[in-house]
C-alpha cells in the first residue's frame, strides 16, 4: 500500500490499513476536516468522513467496527454491528475491517505474517501502563497460532516526547515500568514523556522481533496542519481513525 491524500501506511503491514490525517472531510472548525469519531451515534459530517475514508481505503463503509474506548486493556473480537466497551479490537472477518479512535494517544495496528489475523490497538497512557499492547499481542498469536516474534506492529502518530508534558509522578511510574529512557527531562519545568517508546518496549517485551515494529512517524501536537491534537486543542477536537482489515493485498 501507498499513502494518499486521508492516511498514512506502514511500509511492512502485509494488508490494508492506514492512520488518518486531519484534511480531505468535511467537518468544520475544531474539528476540521476528516473527524472520525464518535464511535457511535455519528453525525452527518462523520458519516460522510467515514464513506471517503472507505473509499479511498478500498473497504466497504458498512463493515467498519469501531469500540466504545474507556481507556482500559481489553481485547474485543470486533464483530459488525456490534460497538463493544474495549480499547482493543482483533479479526479475522475478511468482510469487516476495525479501527480505534485517537487524537494524541498511540494508535497500534498488528497484523499476523499472512495477513489473516489483525488488531487494532488504542493504547494512551493508562493502556500504556496497563500494558493493553502486549494483551493484544497474546490475543492475535493465540488466535492466530503464530509465535509474537512473527507478527508485525505499526505504530502510528500520537503525541510525541516534544510535547508531552507529564506531572513527576506519572514520570516515575513510567520510568519504573519501562526504564528511564521513555522519561526525557531535558525540557522544562516538567518531565516529558515517550509514549511511543514505551508502546515499542512492551511489544518488544511481548516477544516481537525489534525488526518487525515500524513507527510511523508524527507528533499530533507538533502538526496541527497534519494531525488533530486533544491537548493542543484543549479537548473539543477531532479524531483520526487507525484501521486494519485481514486479507492479504492482491
Ligand atoms: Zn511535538
Amino acid at each position: 500500500m501507498v499513502d494518499s491524500a486521508l492516511f498514512l501506511v506502514a511500509r511492512s503491514l502485509p494488508v490494508r490499513h492506514g492512520f488518518t490525517l486531519r484534511s480531505g472531510g468535511v467537518s468544520e472548525g475544531k474539528r476540521a476536516s476528516l473527524d472520525l469519531g464518535p464511535a457511535g451515534d455519528a453525525g452527518p459530517d462523520v458519516r460522510e468522513n467515514r464513506a471517503r475514508l472507505a473509499s479511498a481505503a478500498g473497504l466497504p463503509p458498512a463493515r467498519l467496527v469501531l469500540a466504545e474506548q474507556v481507556h482500559g486493556t481489553r481485547v474485543v473480537h470486533g464483530r459488525p454491528g456490534e460497538l463493544p466497551e474495549a480499547d482493543a479490537l482483533w479479526t479475522d472477518s475478511t468482510d469487516s475491517w476495525i479501527g480505534i479512535r485517537t487524537a494524541d494517544c498511540v494508535p497500534l495496528l498488528l497484523s499476523s505474517v499472512d495477513g489473516s489475523r489483525v488488531a487494532a490497538v488504542h493504547s494512551g497512557w493508562r493502556g500504556t501502563l496497563g500494558r493493553i499492547a502486549e494483551m493484544a499481542v497474546a490475543t492475535l498469536g493465540q488466535e492466530a497460532g503464530a509465535a509474537p516474534a512473527t507478527l508485525r506492529a505499526a505504530i502510528g502518530p500520537c503525541i510525541g516526547a516534544c510535547c508531552y508534558e507529564v506531572s513527576e509522578d506519572l514520570a516515575e511510574r513510567f520510568a519504573h515500568a519501562f526504564g528511564e529512557n521513555v522519561v526525557r527531562r531535558d525540557r522544562r519545568p516538567r518531565p516529558h514523556l515517550d509514549l511511543r517508546l514505551a508502546v515499542r518496549r512492551t511489544l518488544a517485551e511481548a516477544g516481537l522481533a525489534e525488526a518487525h515494529i515500524e513507527d510511523v512517524p508524527g507528533c499530533n501536537a507538533c502538526e496541527p496542519e497534519r494531525f488533530f491534537s486533544h491537548r493542543r486543542d484543549q479537548g473539543g477536537t477531532g479524531r483520526h481513525l487507525a484501521f486494519i482489515a485481514p486479507g492479504a493485498l492482491s
